[in-house]
């Protein structure tokens, strides 16, 4: 995928200072350009100025006076789309895919005032919503994009980053289990998470999942088990079936 070179600006009036971004696209050829608070109605934003220029591609979501955000590339799009956050219709989101796939965000968080207590000032407990609002989505999906991660991988991430994360039991930690006879069924994940809650220390239980899970993939894999390399192997009560085909 070639490189994007991307400039973001908080503008504070496009109207304003419509030569100055002239200027700078000109003198810089960003590929794609991301503004905030440009604080006009779409039919007002100085378009053509930038076409002019090679950025016929343009995403605007604009505000009479306040707020307002707008994408200029010179790449094509393959679809725009706005968001609304905090039940209100102010304009702080604009996003775009490019034919590439990437997808892009272009956000105006509200400020939030001079005083950081959300009781006291009604503006950073704005700020506050607004932030709880929009990470869940732009977190799962740029964790999603990446593509290395199944959904249940994200959504453990998402679980740790938001602080309420519950261990979920993988299925080669659960054949483990299963084999070495701590519980009956294979695919119990609550009853494997029971186990191993009873059986380890809670700091030490991430960490003892993951080489259980790496063991369950590289040693007491599925159809064929390595019991010969098996370090457990006096625990177990499958071996006797190896070569049997398993039991899943
Ligand atoms: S002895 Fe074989 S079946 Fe038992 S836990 Fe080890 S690898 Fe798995």
């Amino acid at each position: 995928m070639p490189a994007i070179k991307l400039a973001t600006w908080n503008i504070n009036s496009v109207r304003l200072r419509s030569r100055l971004v002239g200027r700078f696209l000109k003198k810089h050829a960003p590929d794609v350009l991301c503004l905030q608070e440009i604080k006009v109605t779409d039919d007002l934003f100085p378009a053509a100025r930038y076409r002019a220029l090679g950025y016929v591609h343009q995403a605007v979501k604009g505000q009479k006076g306040y707020h307002g955000v707008a994408i200029l590339s010179r790449l094509p799009f393959r679809t725009t789309s706005a968001l609304s956050f905090c039940g209100k219709e102010d304009s702080r989101h604009m996003s775009v895919v490019f034919e590439s796939g990437v997808e892009l965000h272009n956000f105006y968080v509200p400020a939030g005032g001079d005083i950081p207590d959300p009781k006291l000032n009604p503006k950073f407990a704005h700020k506050l919503d607004f932030l709880r609002e929009m990470e869940p989505d732009s977190r799962r999906r740029l964790l999603t994009a990446l593509g290395v991660l199944s959904p249940a991988h994200v959504q453990i991430l998402m679980q740790c980053l938001n602080g309420t994360a519950t261990m979920l039991v993988s299925q080669p930690t659960i054949r483990t289990l299963s084999r070495i006879g701590l519980i009956d069924r294979v695919h119990s994940e609550s009853a494997a998470r029971k186990v191993l809650e009873k059986l380890v220390d809670p700091e030490d239980l991430w960490a003892f999942q993951s080489l259980l899970t790496q063991h369950g993939e590289e040693i007491c894999q599925s159809k064929s088990p390595r019991c010969g390399d098996c370090a457990i192997v006096a625990l177990c009560k499958f071996k006797r079936k190896v070569g049997t085909g398993g039991d899943e």
